[in-house]
């Protein structure tokens, strides 16, 4: 898995929109979430995405939470205006407050990530071998039924097409 969702609190230009599937096997672009930058200070500080930016992306979302938890703002004017409510300004302080506590939460799921990974590649090879025993049992059961001439099962393993 290379295209790594964005870093937390990462710059909004390094991050990329994210698909979901609906239940209509549709797939659907989920608006972008805001993420503050870093400044030279190494403060987390507002910096909001142009209006093309934000409908490239198909809208942006805090993640302040508050009244506005759902809203999903289309416009870098309706986006700023949201970042100079009391709410969202307790929480870039919150951000700023809890720096270090989000690095390390960072790393820690990052190692998780990268144990997941190796989980699913595990998994996957043993899949492989699972694959290439049933095909190995099938060959010799179908020659076993042919020697027996044993045509209802020779036809049922055709239906469940085990090759
Ligand atoms: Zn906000």
């Amino acid at each position: 898995m290379n295209h790594n969702k964005n870093t937390l609190l990462s710059s909004p230009s390094t991050s990329t929109a994210t698909a979901t599937a609906t239940s209509t096997n549709q797939l659907q672009l989920e608006p972008e979430i805001y993420q503050p930058v870093l400044n030279n200070e190494n403060h987390y500080v507002d910096n909001i995405p142009s209006t093309s930016w934000i409908a490239q992306h198909n809208g942006i979302r805090c993640e302040c939470g508050g009244s506005r938890k759902n809203t999903v703002y289309m416009t870098n004017p309706t986006f700023t205006k949201h970042t100079r409510t009391a709410h969202h300004q307790k929480w870039l302080e919150q951000v700023n407050t809890n720096r270090l506590n989000y690095f390390v939460e960072c790393q820690r799921l990052k190692i998780c990530i990268q144990q997941q990974q190796r989980q699913l590649v595990e998994k996957d090879n043993l899949l492989v071998q699972k694959e290439m025993i049933i095909q190995l049992l099938t060959k010799e059961l179908r020659e076993i039924c042919r020697e027996q001439n044993d045509k209802g099962s020779l036809m049922l393993l055709d239906l469940m097409s085990f090759d």
